[in-house]
């Protein structure tokens, strides 16, 4: 089956097929070949379309976007901080496990909820703090993220149809 590429997932760096350490001259090359190679108006500069099933005009502007960002120190720095704060945020949830996988104990009134992280420390969510999320024993194909009480790691915990919430509440 076919991978259906996300365009939004790729980075100003990938539109014009430079690393991120590229220098600025490196980038301008890239960018003047990339403009060759998708220009609306030099459709028959490239022997080979370099991809035939996208629209040119689409491919043009995203290159004229990735040029106008990079070329520019300034945006250029912006863009590397937001590259580096949306992957850290990605990197950080470690794993995702089923409800089903967390130890339950009775706490007081409610139960808490916990799954050990690989420092050592727990993932912890009590049954109060599910509900105040708006959780409920209705609740399904739903998922929490949790982070450890010591480390920045973060779980992802995923609350399937079949699981009976009843004994979380
Ligand atoms: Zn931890």
């Amino acid at each position: 089956m076919l991978r259906v590429e996300n365009q939004s997932l790729r980075t100003h760096y990938d539109i014009l097929s430079v690393n991120e350490d590229a220098s600025y001259d490196q980038i301008r090359e890239n960018y003047k070949i990339a403009v060759l190679r998708s220009h609306p108006d030099k459709l028959c500069a490239s022997p080979v379309p370099i991809h035939p099933t996208k629209n040119r005009q689409e491919i043009f502007l995203n290159v004229q976007k990735a040029w106008e960002v990079l070329s520019d120190p300034k945006s250029r720095q912006d863009y590397d901080d937001l590259l580096q704060a949306s992957r850290n945020e990605a990197e950080v949830v470690d794993n995702e496990i089923k409800l089903g996988e967390m130890v339950v104990q009775v706490d007081g009134d409610g139960k808490e909820l916990s799954y050990q992280c690989r420092c050592g420390d727990h993932f912890f969510i009590s049954s109060v703090e599910l509900q105040e999320l708006g959780f409920s024993v209705k609740t399904s194909g739903a998922s929490v993220i949790l982070p450890c009480d010591s480390c920045s790691l973060k779980i992802s915990v995923v609350i399937d149809v079949k699981d009976d919430l009843s004994m979380y509440f």
